[in-house]
């Protein structure tokens, strides 16, 4: 058990995307130095108050790390495109950021004495055969399908980590994280949440993949972060799932967010893309036992702050009304 405060030197990839923001947000809150390294492909610059103990560094992860040589005490891995609409637009990019890009932090870590931690994904367990997914599970994915970009390079992550653990005796995390959203994502970037926020602010017709029968449990950011600054202090290697247990079928979640909204928006079927998992649903039995995890944020709660943010947003020209 460590834990990391003032004097703490931690290096965050992905900084500026939504978790990698709140997590920055959440180290700084503890005392840390935190040196952020993002390439803004689907991150955002604005994501990041300036702060006297944050560093920004522009840069692509894949072609190295220019951070300096003073050695961090963490290096937390979580660059990384991750909503459907990046992997069809992003697929190499993707390919290339858990890959090379996990090889060179892992190498950073290393040289550092860092304890590492990768984000990896419950899309590492495909379109599940066992429902909720223990961490013990191993897994059902297309190799070659839509969603393989991103499953697979992934799953090569969680390997990487897995070798440089064993064989290198690196201090190292694994966490699969569960459909996490909240404020400061993206309105297009394709994942549920955000999408059905948009279209019902802009008055347009909620797109439902399917009947809306298939099944997501939702996980606010702040619950997420809170998890994954108890994995990084614990020691532990995992792997951990952290999420929330809660399931709500899609079309449950269209209609909360529009009540929530006031929207008088409708609602659209179109057909379900290919590999879109039936359901999705974390064990966090390990999470609790180790971590001592509990999420506390209801859904409602976190689908309102969410909402208010997109309005504020929208108010300030920081996203786009048409
Ligand atoms: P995000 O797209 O908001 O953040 C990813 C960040 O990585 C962005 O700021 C992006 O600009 C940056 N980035 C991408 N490629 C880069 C590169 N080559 N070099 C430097 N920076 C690069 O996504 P997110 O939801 O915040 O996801 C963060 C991490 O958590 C990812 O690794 C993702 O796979 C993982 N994850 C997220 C979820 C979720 O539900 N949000 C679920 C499972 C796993």
């Amino acid at each position: 058990m460590t834990t990391y405060g003032t004097g703490s030197r931690i290096l965050v990839t992905g900084g500026a995307g939504l978790v990698g923001s709140h997590l920055v947000d959440a180290l700084l809150a503890k005392g840390c130095d935190v040196t952020a390294v993002d390439n803004f492909s689907t991150g955002s610059k604005a994501n990041l108050d300036p702060h006297e103990r944050l560093t920004v560094v522009e840069a692509d992860v894949t072609e190295g790390l220019p951070v300096g040589e003073a050695p961090f005490d963490a290096v937390l891995h979580f660059a990384c495109p991750a909503s459907p609409v990046d992997f069809a637009t992003l697929p190499v990019e993707i390919l290339r950021v858990d890959s090379v890009g996990t090889l060179h932090a892992l190498d950073r870590a290393l040289a550092d004495g860092a304890r590492f931690l990768m984000a990896s994904t419950s899309e590492v367990y495909g379109d599940p055969l066992v429902h909720p997914q223990p961490e013990s599970y191993w897994g059902n994915v297309n190799p070659i399908g839509v969603r393989s970009c991103y499953d697979e390079a992934k799953r090569f992550s969680e390997a990487a980590v897995a070798a440089y653990h064993r064989h290198k005796g690196l201090d190292a995390a694994i966490v699969r994280i569960f459909n996490t959203y909240g404020p400061r994502m993206r309105p297009d970037d394709g994942r549920v949440v955000p999408s059905f926020i948009s279209q019902a602010l802009a008055g347009e017709p909620l797109t439902i993949h399917g009947d809306g029968s298939q099944t997501r449990s939702l996980c606010y950011v702040d619950d997420l972060v809170a998890g994954l600054v108890l994995l990084l202090e614990s020691g532990e290697y995992g792997p951990v799932n952290l999420g929330t247990e809660y399931e709500l079928t899609v079309r449950e979640m269209a209609e909360v967010v529009l009540r929530l909204t006031g929207s008088s928006s409708t609602i659209e079927y179109t057909d379900r893309p290919s590999d879109d998992p039936e359901r999705r649903r974390p064990d966090l039995t390990k999470a609790r036992e180790l971590l001592g995890y509990e999420p506390q944020v209801h859904y409602e709660a976190g689908l309102k702050s969410t909402i208010d943010d997109f309005v504020a947003r929208r108010a300030d020209g920081g996203i786009a009304v048409v």
